[in-house]
């Protein structure tokens, strides 16, 4: 047995057989230093990113310890953005499989108020959410913290950045001091030195080095000197690099937009992913680059965390980041699963510093290399492959991903393979098909009955 498995754990056998099942045999990097700490009751300050398995690290370490009979909330995971809280609670879900009745309910800001009301008056044993949200329920009391003996802070450094510090203290002075806290974070500034002194009690501290594999990541650099010239690379790069999904960073919302405008203008299929969303049009933007009917997303760091898309071909950084650390998460969204992706980097004389700290944690040395020919401007870009129809009808009407998928492939339906990701929601459902089989689809989805009932289907645009 190797010292890493799993079952080297005093875990419930439960849980450990479920981890059988999930084919988690042995434990990543971070769950192999922070868990054994975890288990024994001890706060922990854990250093690692999305990806490094750190989910499980604190699921499993929460579920080991839950009273399933005690019908309250025992445990918080506070989280910055909806998507990394979904994220959460579906692998805590998937961890608590064995062990029955559990009850995870998530409470994120952009959702309706009324109906998380209603859920928490049916009970919960875990609560993960966005800050506000959380202080909001917390205020009015439908949210008792008062027996909470588990406290989860995940990205902290992000939730500190984007303001939350104020509605993270009023939720923590909710909860007892006598509790376990366990607090991960990609960065460790002093903003997070300092919180974890406050609210923690004699924290362990563990890190795990942020590296990538380097063969399946090709990162370049590429030197530029005015303005113009940083949006004429962008283009340059888009068409160099054949991509299905490509993320470009960049610093701020106002120039997630210029670049949007700046690529549609030459033809490219771009949207942007900023903070000044509404969570609708989020969710749509979001489902549309999952599904790949979008080819291009650009986005602000903050934006794109917790961001569930993982087979990205192309991530290219419009600035070099400030943090070396930053650098590395961005960077490390493409490549991933042993395929090979591509990162490129613009920079000009003022960030050369930054290039300078991060020669320190990249290996090999970086070099600057020439951007394409600028012939390939004349080239029109591609479109994407698929494209997405919308369906009328989700969750709530009981439909799921097999009905859409039985209707659509069903008589002179189209054929599976046409067929790409199914994202339902709870009164809508979008479905990627081929661009090319978009009308009988439309065709097929509008006429053929769905769980005994007819739904309006529309095609989306972006
Ligand atoms: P996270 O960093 O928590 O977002 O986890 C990244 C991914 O790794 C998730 O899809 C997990 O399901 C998966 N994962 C976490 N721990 C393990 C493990 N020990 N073995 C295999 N997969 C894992």
């Amino acid at each position: 047995m190797n010292s890493v498995d799993f079952s080297h754990l005093n875990l419930q056998p439960a849980l450990l057989e479920n981890l059988r099942s999930l084919n988690y045999i042995e434990m990543t990097p971070i769950q192999a230093q922070s868990l054994p700490l975890i288990l024994a009751g001890a706060d922990v300050i854990a250093q690692g990113q999305t990806g490094s398995g750190k989910t499980a690290a604190f699921g499993l370490g929460m579920l080991q310890k839950l009273a399933v009979q005690s019908y309250w909330v025992q445990q918080l995971v506070i989280c910055p953005t909806r998507e990394l809280a979904d994220q959460v609670a579906k692998e805590i879900r998937r961890l608590a499989r064995a062990i029955h009745n559990i009850k995870v309910l998530t409470l994120c800001g952009g959702m309706p108020f009324g109906p998380q009301i209603g859920s928490l008056e049916h009970g919960a044993h875990i609560v993960v959410g966005t800050p506000g949200r959380i202080e909001e329920h917390a205020r009015k009391g439908n949210l008792k913290l008062d027996k909470v003996d588990t406290l989860v802070l995940d990205e902290a450094d992000r939730m500190l950045e984007m303001g939350f510090q104020e509605s993270l203290d009023a939720i923590i002075e909710n909860i007892p001091a006598r509790r376990q806290t366990l607090l991960f974070s990609a960065t460790y500034p002093p903003q997070i030195k300092s919180i974890a002194e406050r609210v923690m009690q004699q924290p362990e501290f563990v890190k795990v080095a942020s590296t990538h594999d380097t063969n399946s990541i090709d990162q370049r650099f590429y030197k530029i000197t005015t303005q113009d010239e940083r949006m004429q690379a962008l283009r340059l790069l888009l068409a160099a690099f054949e991509h299905e999904s490509a993320l470009i960073f960049c610093n701020t919302k106002a120039e997630t937009r210029d670049i949007v405008e700046f690529l549609v203008g030459f033809g490219f299929s771009v949207v942007a992913l900023n903070g000044d969303m509404e969570q609708k049009d989020r969710d749509r933007t979001l489902v549309l680059f999952a599904n790949k009917s979008t080819a291009i997303m650009v986005a602000t760091d903050v934006a794109a965390r917790g961001l569930d898309v993982d087979d990205l071909d192309l991530v290219i950084n419009y600035q070099v980041a400030k943090d070396p650390e930053v650098h590395t998460h961005r960077v490390g969204r493409t490549g991933r699963a042993g395929s090979k992706g591509i990162a490129c980097s613009l920079f000009s004389d003022n960030e050369a510093h930054r290039l300078a700290q991060l020669e320190l944690t990249i290996d090999p040395i970086l070099e600057t290399t020439k951007l394409p020919d600028r012939r390939l401007l004349n080239n029109a870009p591609a479109s994407p492959a698929m494209t997405t129809i919308q369906i009328d009808g989700g969750k709530k009407q009981k439909l799921r991903p097999g009905d859409i998928l039985g209707a659509l492939t069903g008589t002179d339906g189209i054929d599976g393979k046409q067929v790409g990701k199914i994202h339902m929601f709870p009164n809508s459902a979008f479905v990627a098909v081929d661009k090319h089989s978009v009308k009988k689809a439309l065709t097929k989805l509008g006429t053929d009955k769905m769980k005994g009932r007819k739904f309006r289907v529309r095609h989306v645009r972006d």
